[in-house]
């Protein structure tokens, strides 16, 4: 018999967290709202009439922020991954044939995410650092014979961003496939019509675009998908948390799957709000402004962008490190020195600035490019602050 365990030594949590809150300006989460926060503090009956109005609304908004009419729109309790794979799920019979546009890590975990539900993804990976070609696209949808398509509107990853989307899902209905798109980063910040452009399903975390907490996230589903591979599935899904037909048990017939995660739905109803508030059009111009900014800020200090500007990601910028530059070493100094914190990536030697939500603010802006400029110069980088300090200003107030 060994002795049963006792308590361990814990230290409040305030004795972690740094004294003051870093101000979130990496690759999500991102910074939120107070609104938002005091939503998430809230637990209440998840099946309740308070409940089912807050669902309503939600619906209601996701509706406009997806730009769709389908009454397929649902929150999943998991990161944006979880909706991924509840879109996959869910539309990927096996022994489905999906082509997978690649361009980066996110990319291809969705042709992971195929593999495991036993379908046969085929990996389209597009030149380095290099959004989607359309031709690439077409030859091979008319050399081999898919079922759906995925990719990505933005890769977090590496910051490459896939501009000609509308055209590939025009591509994909045209040889009769579905298409699936993650716009977890991108989704609020810019254009994205979902029945315009004919998409099936698309997916966002709760964590990037839309400011809110990480671990609730939305997806819809097209009428069409919905018709042709979830109400008439013979099969069940391998996911029973992410069975799309039981998931509308809660978000469209007022009853139970799992135990939904109520606050998390109350802050995303608030980020939502704020959404539609500001309206689609004055947040995509919010966020272009100050990406573009942020930007020419960092290229007047003198660094250079990893992606070319016609293959660059607006909502994740990727700055390259000088070699004689460590990284982490930025990183730490910004955090400790600036209370900023950003991200580095995937093994590139590259940092990378998020300008997702309330990232996109100007006061935001100018901590975080003063901030940059300082550690990086500290660490060894050779730039000129004032000037991109100067060019940020400029850009700002144009
Ligand atoms: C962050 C991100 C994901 C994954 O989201 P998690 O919440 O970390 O699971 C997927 N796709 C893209 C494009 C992302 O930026």
């Amino acid at each position: 018999m060994s002795e049963s365990l006792s308590p361990p030594n814990i230290v409040p949590l305030e004795q972690i967290l740094p004294d003051e809150p870093l101000l979130m300006m990496g690759a999500g989460p991102v910074p939120i709202p107070q609104k938002v926060a005091a939503a998430n503090s809230i637990v209440i009956n998840h099946l309740g009439d308070t409940m089912n109005r807050a669902i309503e609304q939600v619906k209601d908004m996701s509706r406009y922020v997806f730009q769709t009419r389908s009454s397929h729109v649902m929150g999943v309790s998991g990161p944006g991954s979880a909706a991924m794979e509840m879109a996959i799920a869910n539309l990927v019979m096996p022994g489905s044939r999906v082509l997978c546009i690649t361009n980066g890590y996110f990319s291809q975990r969705l042709a992971e995410m195929s593999r495991r539900v036993r379908a046969e993804p085929t990996i389209l990976e597009m030149p380095k650092n290099q959004g989607v070609d359309v031709e690439l696209v077409e030859r091979e949808l008319q050399r081999g014979h898919y079922d759906v398509v995925t990719m990505v509107q933005g890769e977090t990853s590496n910051t490459v961003y896939n501009r000609h989307l509308e055209q590939i899902a025009q591509l994909a209905k045209r040889y009769g496939c579905l298409i699936i798109v993650d716009a977890v980063c991108t989704l609020s910040t810019m254009p994205l019509e979902m029945d315009n452009w004919q998409v099936d399903a698309i997916i966002t975390g709760g964590q990037k675009g839309l400011s809110s907490i990480p671990g609730v996230s939305l997806l819809a589903f097209s009428e069409e998908a919905w018709v042709r591979k979830i109400a008439n599935r013979q099969d069940l899904p391998y996911h029973w948390c992410l069975d799309a037909q039981l998931a509308d048990k809660f978000w469209n017939q007022k009853s139970y799957h799992y135990t939904a995660p109520v606050s998390g739905i109350l802050a995303l109803h608030e980020a939502l709000r704020l959404v539609c508030e500001e309206t689609l059009p004055n947040r995509f111009r919010r966020h272009l402004r100050c990406s573009e900014a942020l930007q020419a800020g960092l290229e007047a200090m003198g660094l250079d962008l990893l992606i070319e500007k016609q293959h660059r990601l607006n909502s994740v910028i990727g700055i390259i490190v000088p070699d004689h530059v460590s990284a982490d070493a930025v990183r730490a100094d910004m955090s400790c020195v600036h209370k900023v914190e950003i991200s580095g990536a995937f093994g590139l030697n590259i940092l990378r600035i998020g300008q997702m939500g309330e990232q996109s603010r100007a006061h935001n802006l100018f901590r975080t490019l003063h901030a940059f400029g300082s550690s990086m110069r500290k660490c060894g980088a050779k730039l000129d602050l004032p000037a991109g300090m100067a060019e940020l200003e400029r850009v700002l107030s144009n």
